[in-house]
């Protein structure tokens, strides 16, 4: 259940294994915000199996590298090697995209294929097991209640998920801190900031990142600050005066360009340890709704689409249901700690003050674009147990 990345991802892994699947989908309409997304090699390999790289490489960016500086100073700090370094390093391509594009790449190829049947406009609002099945209640939006049965149940219906209290009831926790995303024409952004590259800028509390998607002509743009709050909503507007008043100090190119959005959709960050176990019986949960993942790190949507391709896998193997969603959770518990303990580690490093950020920037600097990848072999090298 649910049809975001990691939901489509799971059924187009599930389907490639001669499964039967139905997708049910809370939203009667697929319009994602405009906004990118990074998919770095560990997730476009599995994409890139599914058959889905020839669609994803025409509507996808492969920036040559990331460019660190400093918030104010402009200074450059540091660099990380991408484009062809990484496709030569790791054997797959970290593509930028517009997340409209990857969910209509994966919609599509869902829609294309006859072992999956696509339910939109229904919620899950319950779910019942016993020793040969499971059972769910749909809900519509006018109220209509329907039933569905299945061997398994796979929950991914995203980091507010309101079925993983099944196996982990621990609660999700306020980062007072909330990511604003917005777009704008590549053409208006200015000159120094129109290559072809990922620009990250680290301040004190504050960090901001940007990188071209659609084919080059729009510009993506993420700007994570503190909030005071903490809002329910997820990407409600945001007053662009507020974003300004906070990077007032930023660097000349960099207040440009986020002096450019005349719109912001705006996230209010939460954390939550990976649900423990992330599978018990026939019901295994996936993606954000099992470990949402700091923005630090750009996983979020990679660890869903790798749970996907580690699910078909451990289901392929003809072992009975319960025991094959326990190995799928024994094979992601420590992946996915590892990762956002490094997304919270990376959050804590690109918003650090004075003393710690001069050793941080020392670090960046010495390392050099090839280093500074390699440093992360073990993130974009993953690849799911029994692939080639
Ligand atoms: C600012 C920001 C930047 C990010 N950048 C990146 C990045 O660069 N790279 C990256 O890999 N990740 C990134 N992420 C994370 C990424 O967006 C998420 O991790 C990813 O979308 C999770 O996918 P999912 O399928 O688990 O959940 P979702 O995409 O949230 O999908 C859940 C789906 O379930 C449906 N649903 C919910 N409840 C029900 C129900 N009861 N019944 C039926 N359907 C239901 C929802 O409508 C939705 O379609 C970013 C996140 C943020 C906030």
């Amino acid at each position: 259940m649910g049809a975001g990345i990691g939901g489509l991802t799971a059924a187009l892994a599930l389907s490639a294994r001669g499964h039967d699947v139905t997708l049910i989908e809370r939203r009667t309409a697929f319009s994602e915000v405009g906004a990118g997304l990074q998919l770095s090699p560990n997730a476009s390999r599995v994409l890139a199996d599914l058959g889905l790289g020839p669609a994803l490489r025409r509507a996808a960016g492969e920036p040559a590298r990331v460019c660190i500086r400093g918030l104010a100073s402009g200074r450059q700090i540091g660099e990380v090697a991408l484009g062809r370094a990484m496709r030569e390093r790791f054997g797959a391509p970290y593509w930028v995209i517009h997340r409209a594009d990857l969910q209509t790449i994966l919609l599509d190829a869902a829609r294309g294929r006859p072992g999956i049947r696509l339910l939109v406009g229904r919620a899950v609002t319950g779910l019942s097991e016993d020793g040969a099945g499971v059972a769910l209640t749909l809900e519509s939006g006018s109220g209509r209640i329907e039933t569905a049965a299945a061997d398994l149940a796979v929950v991914a219906d995203g980091v507010r998920s309101a079925l993983r209290a099944r196996l982990d009831r621990r609660r999700l926790r306020a980062l007072y801190q909330a990511a604003w995303r917005a777009t704008v024409p590549r053409e208006a952004a200015p000159p120094a900031l129109r290559g072809d590259e990922t620009g990250l800028w680290l301040g004190p509390g504050r960090h901001v990142v940007h990188y071209p998607i659609a084919g080059g002509r729009t510009i993506n743009l993420v700007a994570v600050m503190p909030e005071d709050g903490g809002s329910e909503e997820w990407g409600a507007p945001g007053d662009p005066s507020r974003l300004r008043a906070a990077f007032a100090d930023a660097a000349p190119p960099l207040a440009a360009l986020l002096g450019l959005p005349e719109s912001w959709l705006v996230w209010s960050l939460v954390d939550r340890p990976a649900a423990r176990p992330m599978a018990r019986g026939r019901v295994a949960l996936l993606g954000d709704s099992a470990h949402p993942v700091l923005p630090f790190l750009a996983q979020g949507a990679a660890l869903a689409i790798e749970d996907a391709a580690v699910l078909a896998g451990a289901l392929a193997g003809g072992q009975p249901v319960p025991a094959a969603l326990a190995r799928y959770a024994a094979d992601r518990a420590e992946r996915v700690r590892t990762i956002q303990a490094h997304a919270r580690r990376n959050g804590r490093l690109y918003h650090a003050g004075a003393l710690v950020s001069a050793a941080r920037d020392a670090v960046m600097g010495r390392l050099g674009p090839a280093r500074m990848t390699e440093r992360y072999a073990w993130l974009y090298g993953w690849r799911p147990l029994g692939s080639a």
